[in-house]
C-alpha cells in the first residue's frame, strides 16, 4: 500500500522548474531515502508533500486522499510531520516544554500554564531519554548545541505520533554518537509501521537505512530501487560526479 503517490507533480519558481512532472510512489511502513545532487528538488518535494508551499501542477495522494491544490490546508489532518533542514524549535522554552507542547496537543500558552498529566511527562521522559536529552530537560532550547537541537527537533516530530515522517537531512553536521541516535530513532519508527521519508547526502546512511531509494535530478526521477541497485546505477554515479 502507498502512503504517498504523486502524479505529474510540478513546482516552478519563476524560471526554475524545481519539481518537474514527478510521478512517484512511497510505500507505507517503509523507510524511503530521497537523494539527489544539490538543487535537485528534494526539499521542494517535501515542502509540497507537507503543504508548506502550494504546487504548480499535478496531483498528490496522501494515504489515498487527494491533497488539495489549493494551499492553506491543515497538514495535521493528513497525519504527516517533518523536520526542517534548518532546525525550528520554541527557543525560549525548556527542552521538556518543547515536547510537552506537542504531547498535550494544546497551544503554546496553555501548555505552559496548565498542569500536565502524568502520562505526558512519562512520554516526554521516554522520548528525551531516547535522544539522550533527558539531562537537558530544564535548559532552554536556545542553549543547546547544534546536534542537540537537531535531536530535540526529531524527538518533537516523533512525539507528534503521526503516520508519515519527513526528515530533511537529519544527519547533517552530527557527531557519530548522535548519528547512531537518529538511526535508532528511524528504525524504531519503522518497527512501529510508520512511513519515513529521509533526505540524506551521506551514502553510508543511504546504504544502511532505507528499504527503498528514490533519486531526483533536476526535479525529475532519475532512478529508484534498493540502496544497492541505486548506488550501482551508472546514471546515479554520473549525476553525483557531475555535481
Ligand atoms: P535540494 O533540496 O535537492 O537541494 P531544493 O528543493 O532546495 O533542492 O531546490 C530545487 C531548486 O529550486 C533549486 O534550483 C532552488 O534554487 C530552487 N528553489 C527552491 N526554493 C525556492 C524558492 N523559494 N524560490 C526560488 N527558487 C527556489
Ligand atoms: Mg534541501
Amino acid at each position: 500500500m502507498n502512503a504517498i503517490e504523486t502524479r505529474h507533480l510540478s513546482k516552478h519558481f519563476d524560471g526554475v522548474q524545481a519539481v518537474n512532472g514527478l510521478s512517484i510512489k512511497i510505500e507505507k511502513g517503509k523507510v524511503t531515502g530521497l537523494i539527489g545532487p544539490n538543487g535537485s528538488g528534494k526539499t521542494t518535494l517535501i515542502n509540497l508533500l507537507t503543504g508548506v508551499v502550494p504546487f504548480s501542477g499535478g496531483t498528490v495522494l496522501i494515504s489515498g486522499t487527494e491533497l488539495s491544490k489549493v494551499a492553506a490546508f491543515d497538514v495535521a489532518v493528513y497525519g504527516v510531520t517533518r523536520t526542517f533542514q534548518a532546525v525550528r524549535l520554541f527557543e525560549q522554552m525548556s527542552v521538556l516544554d518543547n515536547l510537552l507542547v506537542v504531547l498535550t496537543e494544546r497551544n503554546v500558552f496553555s501548555a505552559l500554564f496548565e498542569r500536565h498529566k502524568a502520562h505526558h511527562y512519562a512520554q516526554a521522559e521516554e522520548l528525551l531519554k531516547n535522544v539522550n536529552l533527558w539531562d537537558k530537560r530544564d535548559e532552554n532550547a536556545e542553549n543547546l548545541s547544534y546536534g542537540q537541537r537537531k535531536l530535540l527537533e526529531i524527538a518533537r516530530a516523533v512525539a507528534m505520533d503521526v503516520e508519515i515522517y519527513f526528515f530533511d537531512e537529519p544527519f547533517a553536521g552530527l557527531f557519530p554518537e548522535m548519528r547512531r541516535v537518529v538511526v535508532d530513532t528511524i528504525k524504531r519508527l519503522r518497527d512501529a509501521h510508520k512511513t519515513v521519508v529521509l533526505v540524506e547526502h551521506d551514502m553510508d546512511i543511504i546504504r544502511e537505512l532505507p528499504d527503498h531509494v528514490i533519486v531526483l535530478d533536476a526535479g525529475k526521477l532519475l532512478a529508484e530501487g534498493t540502496p544497492q541497485e541505486v548506488l550501482a546505477d551508472a546514471r546515479v554515479i554520473e549525476a553525483y560526479l557531475g555535481d
